[in-house]
């Protein structure tokens, strides 16, 4: 008969943990009472040890779940508080440190809070029980006890006096039963009084004769009863007594010596020990009439869960180890797929065209810019002029081109170029899912990706800025050569070309049309040759300086609109040197060889460009490409997870909502089954019990 009770006490702790929901629970005994009226010391009577917070401030803010556990082959007692994790607590003073710490935790603000406290106590001297202390309901508001808080405990009282638990309502014998606020609770959920068990203390602070008349409970009658307790040491104790042990001796004291009245002769239950009997009869009876019903309730919610997770899952199981290991794979997977953009020819192409823009500035720098520019256009037309014929200046432009290019930094450029792809693949992986939903897990892949990188890029700029060196004193073209560098040139300044006529298109649509642009442009120069004129003036005679000063600009045009007319001017002139070279690269001197690289620097630079982007590649794919993609993956292994206890692994899956899910449906649907397993089992035992007999 034992057996059903802590078998149920089980179940009910593990139909807490699948959910919170009125269906699936079994009755628990509630103890409600106002402050002071000796809820904590009844409490502390039925365990037998002092282990509640104590205080004048309202000491218990959050409802305490007391599950007692009978043991009756163990020799030692002790307490547990599981969400905590600190293991057995064998002394009850700590027990009491520790709940006083978790009520005052609650901020002051909330003054209550509905998150429960789960503390089991395991004894050979407790029964098996679970009882419920609520905070005391408050009488009087006074400073430092809002009106709210009032209303704050009386509403979490009635949360958990709703069915099937099982009301233990506390009244003191010195207050009148009309005022006790557990009884009117109790009243407002049971009307006719049929799961309340009223515990009357302080009876030694009543005559006798009073004490019984409540007792036999006519004037407010319920149907479970009512326990007369003395819950409170009368004689002294010593320093080593247990109060709970000297308050019990009290009592039997108390009750002995009115034995005419309270005597097993008489129908009255008192005492500790009777109300621990009748705790126990009462919740047994209780949990074996919730057995059917809750039986049915496991019974669907367990269908439901095992069909959700047929619909959804298809009956697949998952665990959170296995998750780990699947993100780890795959991501070695997409990094491996992207490592195909970093292909040698991929690579090269992307150098090539960071080089092309280099040879664009050096040729604006040295060629476009020149004044002299038109004349080597000319030169290259003319057919009469041979190469040994053309100015020794043109010879040293050249020259200084190529050195400009070799020297630009090249090792450095390109070896940033390429780290920053890899950067940027490495965040993009980290932004996607399932990254997304690992934000801890993503940073570190991050973090070592780029330290990886760190680590390569001075050896890897090093060794390219090294092995372009010789390209700093000679370059040697071959015809092949030669000619593709022309048409790589001419293709670039062809895109060149187009870009500027789209710019110079998009300029005047927002001016407003041609003419409107040849004006601005036109009053643009003007302002620049008369600038130009201040200018030289100010250079001849410093002295007036001051003269006349802004007179000669006048604001005809929006400053937006000379701007853009400036830009107009830029493309225009970059637009003919363009076509004058293109000319150039054209013409039959440029196409006979190598042997006119002065005449047409463009084609001989793109050479140039095009073995410093085939070099570059190559190093950087030894010293940097390579060197990645070996050590990449071992640090997935050896860093990413690689440390995570079992409890990390299961938090880190559940970052992920669709893991989490389901998850949560497999796990519950595994409680269901073993709830429903253990209730299955109890049928058994369920036809041999009697109904518990009632003492009087
Ligand atoms: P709670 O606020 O409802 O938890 O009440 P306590 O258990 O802290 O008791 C309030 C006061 O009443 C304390 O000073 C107790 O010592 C006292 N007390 C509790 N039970 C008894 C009893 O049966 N007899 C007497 N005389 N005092 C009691």
């Amino acid at each position: 008969l034992m057996n059903l009770t802590k078998k149920l006490i089980e179940i009910r702790s593990m139909l807490l943990s699948i959910d919170q929901s009125d269906a699936l629970k079994l009755p628990s005994i509630v103890v409600i009472g106002s402050q002071s009226s000796g809820k904590s010391s009844v409490l502390e009577a039925v365990v037998g040890h002092e282990f509640l917070p104590k205080g004048n401030n309202m000491v218990t803010r959050r409802p305490i779940e007391l599950t007692l556990i009978h043991t009756p082959e163990a020799a030692a007692e002790y307490g547990e508080f599981p969400a905590l994790g600190l293991g057995k607590i064998t002394d009850f003073s700590d027990i009491q440190k520790t709940l006083t710490d978790l009520n005052l935790a609650v901020p002051a603000s909330e003054a209550v809070s509905n998150d429960p406290i789960d503390l089991r106590i395991y004894s050979p001297h407790v029964p098996d029980l679970t009882l419920i202390d609520l905070p005391g309901y408050v009488q009087i508001a006074s400073m430092d006890q809002p009106e709210t808080l009032k209303e704050k405990i009386a509403q979490l009282c009635e949360k958990y006096i709703r069915e099937p638990n099982i009301i233990l309502a506390v009244c003191a014998a010195d207050v009148d039963l009309a005022n006790s606020p557990a009884l009117r609770a109790s009243r407002k959920v049971d009307p006719l009084g049929l799961r309340t068990i009223g515990v009357i203390t302080k009876m030694d602070l009543v005559p006798p004769e009073q004490g019984a008349t409540i007792l036999a409970g006519n004037r407010y009658p319920l149907h479970l009863g009512y326990v007369g307790v003395v819950a409170k040491s009368s004689g002294k104790r010593s320093r080593r007594d247990d109060m709970a042990l000297v308050a019990q001796k009290g009592e039997r004291d108390y009750f002995g010596a009115h034995s005419e009245i309270f005597g097993s002769t008489t129908s009255l239950m008192v005492g500790t020990d009777t109300l621990r009997r009748r705790l126990m009869e009462v919740l047994e009876s209780s949990m074996a009439s919730s057995l059917h019903g809750i039986t049915n309730a496991v019974q669907l919610e367990l269908e439901e869960a095992t069909y959700q997770f047929k619909v959804q899952y298809n009956d697949r199981r998952i665990t959170a180890e296995s998750y780990v290991a699947e993100t780890m794979d795959a991501l070695k997977l997409r990094f491996k797929e992207a490592t195909s953009q970093f292909k040698r020819p991929a690579i090269r192409a992307k150098l090539k065209e960071m080089l092309d823009d280099k040879v664009m500035d050096v040729l604006e720098q040295l060629y476009w810019l020149d004044k002299r520019a038109p004349e080597l256009g000319g030169l290259a037309q003319d057919p009469k002029v041979r190469p040994e014929d053309v100015e020794p200046y043109w010879r040293h432009k050249l020259e200084a081109a190529s050195s400009l290019l070799t020297k630009s930094g090249v090792g450095r450029d390109s070896t940033l170029l390429v780290a920053n792809g890899l950067r940027s693949l490495i965040d993009s992986i980290a932004a996607a899912e399932p990254f997304n939903f690992h934000p801890r897990a993503a940073e570190r892949l991050v973090q070592f990706s780029h330290m990886i990188l760190r680590d390569r890029i001075g050896v890897t700029s090093d060794q390219v800025e090294n092995c372009i060196k010789p390209y700093k004193y000679e370059v040697e073209v071959e015809d092949r050569e030669w000619e593709s560098g022309r048409q790589s040139a001419i293709d670039l300044f062809e895109k060149e070309v187009t870009m500027c006529e789209k710019k110079l298109k998009d300029i005047r649509q927002k001016v407003g049309g041609s003419r409107r642009l040849g004006g601005l442009v036109r009053y643009v120069q003007e302002i620049e040759e008369k600038e130009k004129a201040k200018k030289t003036k100010r250079l001849m005679a410093p002295e007036d300086e001051n003269t006349e000063e802004d007179s000669s600009i006048d604001y005809r045009y929006p400053a937006a609109q000379i701007h853009d007319a400036r830009h107009a001017i830029l493309y225009t002139d970059r637009l003919s040197i363009l076509k004058l070279r293109l000319a150039a690269l054209r013409s039959k001197r440029c196409k006979a060889g190598p042997s006119n690289d002065v005449l047409c620097p463009e084609a001989f630079l793109n050479v140039v460009a095009d073995k410093l982007a085939y070099t570059s590649a190559m190093f950087i794919n030894i010293e940097l490409l390579d060197q990645f993609f070996y050590q990449f993956p071992r640090e997935i292994d050896s860093r990413l997870l690689y440390d995570l206890d079992r409890k990390e692994i299961v938090e880190f899956a559940r970052e992920n909502p669709v893991v989490r899910r389901h998850l949560d449906l497999q796990e519950r649907k595994d409680k269901l089954e073993e709830v429903m397993k253990q209730l299955n089992s109890l049928s058994t035992l369920r036809t041999d019990a009697q109904p518990a007999p009632r003492r009087h």
